[in-house]
């Protein structure tokens, strides 16, 4: 994510700098009519970054925590996005991300077998349910699929 412009990259606006300089050194253009053309550029630039800027702003989702309500913000973590708290490290809430939603374990559907909490997971198909308690003793190997985000 980058809030400069294109047009400060473009090597083409380096060419157009420096035709103007010469311009102005043979004669051709006066210093005056460059810098009022300059000045036009860079307040229509200005005006594009500080646009870009207020968009970038306003796409910043964020979700309240439920543990201490410090704003939580999506994250990219190894195993995909996950949602987690601006708190950290003191506080260490994270959330799954849904859709774009933050799903808590709390808010997560139970186990029909032993009723804990199942989790979603994403696998090298797609996703899936599996329940917590099977790093538990005794083991509950409860697995189902998803759909459409929910256990089926
Ligand atoms: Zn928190
Ligand atoms: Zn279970």
């Amino acid at each position: 994510m980058s809030a400069v412009p294109t047009e400060l990259k473009d090597p083409g606006m380096t060419a157009i700098m420096e035709g103007a300089l010469s311009k102005i050194a043979a004669g051709e253009l006066t210093l005056d009519a460059f810098m009022n053309w300059q000045v036009d550029w860079l307040s229509k630039l200005i005006e594009t970054i500080e646009s870009q800027e207020i968009s970038i702003e306003t796409n910043i989702q964020t979700v309240e925590c439920p543990a201490c309500g410090k704003d939580m913000f999506l994250r990219q973590g190894k195993k995909g996005q996950f949602w987690g708290c601006s708190g950290y490290p003191d506080c260490k809430t994270v959330a799954q991300n849904n859709n774009g939603k933050a799903v808590f374990e709390k808010d997560m559907p139970d186990c029909p077998k032993c009723g804990k909490k199942l989790r979603r997971i994403k696998g090298k198909k797609g996703f899936f349910w599996s329940c917590k308690g099977y790093f538990d003793e005794p083991k509950c190997e409860f697995m189902t699929q998803d759909k459409a985000g929910k256990p089926v």
